[in-house]
């Protein structure tokens, strides 16, 4: 009688050990796999009751449980640091230098190595120990499979899964884009300057910047820069993909002709063209932009995957690398393209310094990401006078956003289309011959952007008839609302909301 409940003890102690080190292995791993799990204790409880399940089988346990916990180990510094696998990764792996991939590594802080030394140690009890009991039925086994497809392990492989094939997609699609590189016989080429830089903003309204009469202070610098500012400018559509595409290219509205860009008119005219970019570089809302990018002599992404990822850069760590073509010596004339993340939502995430601290979070850090643009253009606009060359600097914003709030609410900023400030943006032009702060108060629609481009850089081709801010008249300006063209006069207005300070 003894005998047979201290056997049942030693069964009970040794299931309870079992227990303890699903228990353990399955919280590692979790925490291994990436930080965003919905329902934490929910996937947990279900990963558990799959490896109870699954274990009680002696074949399973060691040709399905163990290799996904050893790929769980070696996916461990990544997912910790970065989450589940998402197309950055992939890209990352498959695309960079062996330089950058060191610098992915030595991004991986060291307070991981605990939970790796853990779950190493873990794996290696779960292999060698006899697990404790056997079934016997195939129901528990089918149940614990199925519950191993709802656990965790959902996001770790089939978004590893949809990651590459994703990736191989977009990939395509950019090596498609090469076919648009096209000579536009360029017939005239009068450059005035020695450097070009365009600045492709994001999703800043003009009414929020000091520069067009916002009472705070959120362009101190470029309120009294040289240079000309124009004040109606339009653009063509109210996100980046639709706006960007119809901007850069030629564009008769709803459609445009990829071919007939910016970046093939100054590679036909002889100019060395650069593409510098904040915004990722693959994923649905990326690659279609990256299309001109790589039409483009030299291209660098601070993000390989895409705008979201898991890394988040401030614009200016973009300054290196905009000195370093600035620096490159050549003959030829330079069209150097910087892409900012700029006042993309989430604002917060945009920014070194709440410079408000509002009680009203997401417009003091909106505001904020203004200061740090104008910071931004300050310092660039010292970059290129210390070149010594002469120099003209663009600057539009790809679309503006909607105040979304309720009276008496805090402001909810987001991207919309039926308002007249999701296309009024800033445009400004800062040159080396400039000598006064000049105001230019006229609409005029950023379906002109090639024409002007053309003029600025006195690049002539049959494709593109050049166009100064002077020449333009535009009378009843239409915007693409992403999917219709729309009179823009019929919008309804969204005023900038002001803060008591
Ligand atoms: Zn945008």
């Amino acid at each position: 009688m003894l005998k047979k409940k201290l056997k049942i003890t030693f069964k009970n102690k040794r299931l309870t050990i079992d227990l303890v080190i699903y228990f353990l292995l399955v919280i590692v791993s979790t925490a291994a796999m990436g930080r965003h799990h919905n329902n934490y204790i929910l996937s947990v409880a279900v990963y558990f009751f799959a490896v109870y399940t699954i274990s009680g089988y002696r074949y399973f346990k060691s040709f399905v449980l163990l290799p996904l916990f050893i790929i769980t180990w070696i996916y461990l510094p990544i997912g910790m640091v970065y989450g589940s696998p998402n197309i950055g990764m992939i890209a990352s792996l498959f695309d960079t230098t062996k330089e950058e991939t060191l610098e992915f590594l030595s991004n991986i802080p060291s307070d991981i190595y605990p939970f790796s030394v853990a779950l190493f140690f873990l794996i290696g009890i779960f292999a060698c120990r006899k697990t404790s009991y056997q079934f016997k039925s195939h129901v528990p086994l089918v149940i614990g499979l199925i519950c191993l497809c709802l656990s965790p392990y959902k996001n770790l492989l089939y978004g590893g899964y949809d990651s590459v094939t994703d990736y191989f997609v977009q990939e395509k699609a950019l090596e498609d884009a090469f076919s648009h590189k096209v000579n536009l016989e360029v017939q005239h080429v009068k450059p005035k300057y020695q450097n070009y830089i365009v600045v492709i903003g994001e999703s800043m309204r003009r009414d929020y910047m000091s520069l067009y009469g916002y009472p705070t202070k959120t362009t101190p610098y470029l309120d009294t820069a040289n240079g000309l500012f124009l004040n109606g400018y339009i653009s063509t559509a109210p996100n980046t993909i639709t706006s960007l595409s119809r901007t850069l290219s030629l564009s008769k509205g709803l459609t445009y002709e990829p071919s007939i860009n910016f970046i093939n008119l100054a590679n036909s005219a002889g100019f060395k063209s650069y593409w510098i970019s904040n915004q990722g570089k693959m994923g649905v809302w990326d690659t279609p932009i990256t299309k001109f990018a790589i039409l483009s002599d030299e291209e660098h992404f601070l993000k390989n995957g895409a705008y979201d990822g898991s890394i988040n850069y401030q614009d200016s760590k973009l300054l290196p690398l905009f000195n370093q073509a600035l620096a490159e010596s050549t003959q030829q004339h330079k069209l150097i393209v910087v892409h900012l993340m700029g006042s993309h939502p989430e604002f917060c995430q945009r920014i070194k310094h709440d410079v408000y601290g509002l009680e009203d979070k997401q417009l003091s850090c909106y505001l904020s990401s203004y200061r740090e643009f104008d910071q931004l253009m300050k310092k660039m606009v010292e970059s290129l006078k210390m070149t010594k060359q002469s120099y003209s600097l663009m600057y539009f914003s790809d679309h503006g956003l909607s105040n979304e709030h309720q009276k008496d609410q805090f402001v909810y900023m987001t991207h919309g289309s039926y308002h007249k400030s999701n296309y009024e943006v800033p445009f400004f032009m800062l040159s080396s011959d400039s000598h006064q702060h000049q105001l230019v108060k006229k609409p005029v629609s950023a379906y002109h952007f090639l024409s002007l481009f053309s003029d600025w850089t006195g690049i002539t081709s049959e494709k593109v008839a050049p166009l100064s801010i002077e020449q333009i008249n535009d009378k009843n300006i239409k915007v693409f609302n992403f999917t219709n063209m729309v009179n823009f006069s019929d919008l309804a207005p969204d005023p900038a909301v002001k803060i008591s300070r």
